[in-house]
Formats: C-alpha cells, structure tokens, sequence
C-alpha cells in the first residue's frame, strides 16, 4: 500500500474541521479500494480557538489523523512548509480546511501522477464568484503585472491545492527561504505539472483570514520574491531623468547665449525639486524593500517552531505514565 499524506494547515476553524474530516474520509474510503493509505496531517497555525484540541480528539478516535502545532501564527506559508517536513507520505496533498478545495478532485489529481505520469497535479479556479468584486479586479491586475514582471510562470487563479510526488515535495523542501510565496515556489521548482479547473467554492463554514491589506501586503511578498524588475525599473527612472536634464541643459545654454539670462521661472524650479524629491524616495523605498528581506533572510531563523504534535503529546503521556507508577 503507498501512503497519501494530505496537508491541512488551520488558523480558527474549529467550525470547519470536522466538516473537512468527514468528507475527508468519504474520500479516503475510495482511495483504500485502489491501495492507497490516507494520513491526515492538521498543522495548527497558532489558533486561539479549539482547533488544536478537536484535532487531538480526531486523532484519538482516528490513527490516520495526526497534528502539529506552531507556537505561534505563522502564516499559511509556514504551515505548509512544516506539514511538508514533517509528512510520510509517498504522494503530498495540500488542502484547505474549508472545503474550498474540493476533494472530489483528488482522485484525479492522483491518477494523473500514476497513470499519466505526472509529477503533481494543481488547481486553478475560473471563476470568482463569490468573492468581492474588488478583491477579484486587484488579484487579476496583480497576476497581469507579475506575469510582466517575473520570469517565474504564475498561472491566474492558481490554488495551494495540489498534489505532488515525494520528489517534488523534496524539491520544494529544498527551497528552505524564508520569505515564502508558494506560488512561485511550485512554479520555481519546475517539474510537470498537470492543471485542473474548477469554479470557486463559497467557504463551508467561518471567515476568510485574508484581510485586503494583509492580501496586498503578501503581493508585494511575491513581487520581491520572484522579481528584480522593480530595481530596474528605478535605475531605468533614474537614466530617463538624467536624460532629461541634460537636454535641459543644453536647452538652457542655447537660450541664455541667444536671448540673454532674464531671472524668472522659480515656482517651475520648485515643482521640479519635489518632483525629482518623490522620485529619490520612491526609488530607495523600493530597494529598502529588496533590502529588508534580504536582512530578514541573512538572519537564517527558523521558519516555524513546533509547541506540540502527536508524537510530543504521546511522548509527555507516557513520561506521566511513568512518574505514577515509579
Ligand atoms: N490559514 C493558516 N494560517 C493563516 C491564515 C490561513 O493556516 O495565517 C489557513 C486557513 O485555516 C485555511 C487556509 O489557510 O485552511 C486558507 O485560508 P482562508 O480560507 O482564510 O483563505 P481564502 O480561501 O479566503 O483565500
Ligand atoms: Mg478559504
């Protein structure tokens, strides 16, 4: 029998786990026909709700389900990444808790890598529906500029669902940084990759925990991670003015010479000082930012930390155990 490990990172949802096990499990019925084990791995994401403690009862009643728990929020990004080292799996599935990810599909997804010879199958959504027209219009623009930007492939609508070879899961290991953007990290890592499209599925149960500005803030995250065009783009700004000046120059020296030297034109001067002040600053801000993930990088720190897991729990039970009885 090969082992399936889905990955299922969580951040409150205590409304939605139980839902996700059960269908979880129909799912794991059909996969158990064909020879294939599922392991359920929930990495708590620093919950303040009853997350991780509906986890250690799925576990209790169920072996398959097992459980890791960061000491803090660490962000999605990290969540996947410490499900990823610590799963067994001979195949990786990362899933959403909420249901958005249809475990329909993962029998596809597997067939796909063993009959088709695939290295991981990932989804891609083709529609929006359901999401603020806002939210929807930025993330398009978004993906217009980086696909402009990055030589990296980002694919619209692209999910974090997929499912991938030990290989690829490996691979991806590999690329240990810790300003992460899974998005281009699963593009980066190159491998074949089969796509399949899905329309958006409304959340089964509690709220997204993307904030619009916490959305735009891991945008920027994925331009500084897969582009440096953004520090062309200042040095081009800069040569384009320097251009600009000295034809200006020369404009003024042909005139003065030819027309005399009449002292005028001071608030023009003021518009260009500040003009030319906004473009220094801009251009800085962008290589500050290029600068402050290359300062987070050098300091090498962990990308998650681990509070407790199954084996940890089991570990402390069995030390009590022992305490009673000596
Ligand atoms: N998540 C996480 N840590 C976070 C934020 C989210 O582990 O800091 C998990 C969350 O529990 C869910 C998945 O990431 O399983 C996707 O989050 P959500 O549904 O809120 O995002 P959306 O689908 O709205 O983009
Ligand atoms: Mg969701």
């Amino acid at each position: 029998m090969s082992l399936l490990s889905i990955i299922v990172p969580c951040f409150n949802e205590e409304e939605v786990i139980r839902i996700f096990y059960d269908e979880i499990c129909k799912e794991a019925e059909r996969f158990k026909s064909i020879g294939v084990n599922f392991e359920i791995i929930f990495i708590d994401d620093g919950s303040r709700d009853n997350t991780l403690q509906i986890a250690r009862d799925l576990h209790k009643s169920d072996q398959r389900v097992r459980y890791l728990s960061l000491s803090r929020n660490f962000g999605k990004e990290a969540a996947i990444f410490a499900g990823l080292e610590n799963s067994l799996g001979d195949y990786v599935a990362i899933m959403d808790v909420d249901l958005q990810d249809p475990p329909s599909l993962l029998m596809d997804m597997y067939l796909a890598l063993t009959r088709e010879g695939y290295d991981s199958a990932a989804t891609r959504r083709t529609t929006r529906a359901g999401e603020p027209v806002i939210r929807s219009f930025f993330a398009r623009q978004y993906y217009k500029l980086i696909k402009m930007i990055s030589k990296t492939e980002f694919v619209d609508g692209a999910r974090d669902y997929r499912l991938m070879t030990r290989q690829m899961a490996d691979a991806i290991l590999a690329m240990n940084e810790y300003n992460r953007f899974t998005k281009g990290i699963n593009e980066w890592v190159g491998f074949k990759t089969k796509w399949l499209e899905y329309e958006n599925v409304q959340r089964a149960a509690g709220n997204t925990k993307w904030s619009f500005w916490g959305l735009f803030l891991y945008s920027l995250e994925g331009i500084t991670a897969f582009s440096t065009a953004p520090l062309a783009l200042s040095a081009f700004v800069g040569i384009f003015f320097c251009a600009i000046a000295f034809f200006f120059v020369c404009f003024i020296i042909v005139r003065t010479l030819l027309f005399g030297d009449p002292v005028s034109g001071w608030p023009s001067l003021a518009v260009i000082i500040l003009f030319m002040g906004g473009i220094q600053l801009f251009c800085t801000g962008i290589l500050g930012q290029y600068l402050a993930k290359t300062y987070l990088e050098t300091k090498r720190r962990p990308i998650y930390l681990i509070k407790t897991s199954e084996k940890i729990d089991q570990a402390n039970s069995d030390l009590n155990n022992t305490d009673e009885t000596v």
